[in-house]
């Protein structure tokens, strides 16, 4: 699981992350919600230890990313598909990142069949639609097995069956287990794919609850996100 204690992350005068405290649990599918600017990926990053907290810590399975032992088989991530090499092969990506992890050749197929990508796999990613470049994150993310799976976004460029694909994928991996923290904003997916919602503006929770908590007491998953993030613009006013 994931668990954020007090996290806190200072950019000069903005306070991107704000004395953040949630849990992420396994077996299900936390939606992670936030206006522009919110600190959304800014907490990913955090989690990953891609970047110090000021203060406060994040832990995956009770542990910061650092002190992980076998970190790729822990927590899998998407947090940019296009950050990969126009010039080499979806095949050669993945088989870089397995390499330098000790992970085999099989698990690279494996992982393009999972994702949908074994027909384009030897060709060069520079080509890929967005969509083709997220299932190419998905599966790099897939590939040590881990048990946290993060991804930010994920839903971007990919057209409908794309988002049917990763809703269906989302709660099959939740289904077996697995730790999902997943931000998007297409309101009316996530209330189809998530179980939990978090929802964070200007660095702080504004709210923690389930999908059927927010939707019984809310219209809509979109009408329970934009009324409690217009409160907290509100609140937050004025905050660095
Ligand atoms: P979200 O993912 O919810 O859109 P971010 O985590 O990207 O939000 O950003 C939160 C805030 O932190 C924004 O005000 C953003 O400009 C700021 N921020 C994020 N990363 C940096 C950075 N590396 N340097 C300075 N400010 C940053």
């Amino acid at each position: 699981m994931i668990e954020l204690k007090h996290l806190t992350k200072r950019y000069g005068a903005t306070l991107a992350v704000d004395d953040l405290s949630f849990s992420v649990r396994p077996g299900l599918v936390t939606g992670f919600l936030g206006p522009n600017g919110a600190g959304k990926s800014t907490t990913m990053r955090l989690i990953l230890g891609l970047c110090a907290p000021t203060s406060g810590e994040a832990l995956v399975n009770g542990r910061r990313y650092a002190s992980l032992r076998r970190p790729v088989h822990e927590v899998g991530a998407l947090l940019d598909a296009n950050a990969v090499h126009g010039s080499r092969s979806a095949y050669d990506h993945l088989l870089c990142l397995a390499r330098t992890n000790g992970i085999g050749p099989r698990r690279v197929t494996e992982a393009l069949e999972r994702v949908g990508l074994t027909g384009v796999a030897r060709r060069p990613v520079g080509g890929f639609s967005l969509g083709m470049k997220q299932r190419l994150g998905i599966a790099a993310a897939l590939l040590g097995d881990p048990g946290v799976l993060i991804f930010d976004e994920p839903v971007n460029g990919l057209d409908p069956d794309g988002v049917r694909w990763i809703r269906d994928l989302m709660r099959t991996l939740a289904a077996q287990g697995r730790t999902i923290l997943l931000s998007s904003h297409l309101m009316s997916e996530m209330a189809l794919t998530a179980d939990h919602i978090v929802i964070v503006g200007k660095g702080r929770l504004i709210a923690e609850a389930t999908v059927a908590e927010l939707t019984a007491r809310y219209p809509t998953l979109e009408d329970a996100y934009l009324t409690l993030t217009a409160s907290s613009v509100e609140y937050g006013a004025g905050r660095s």
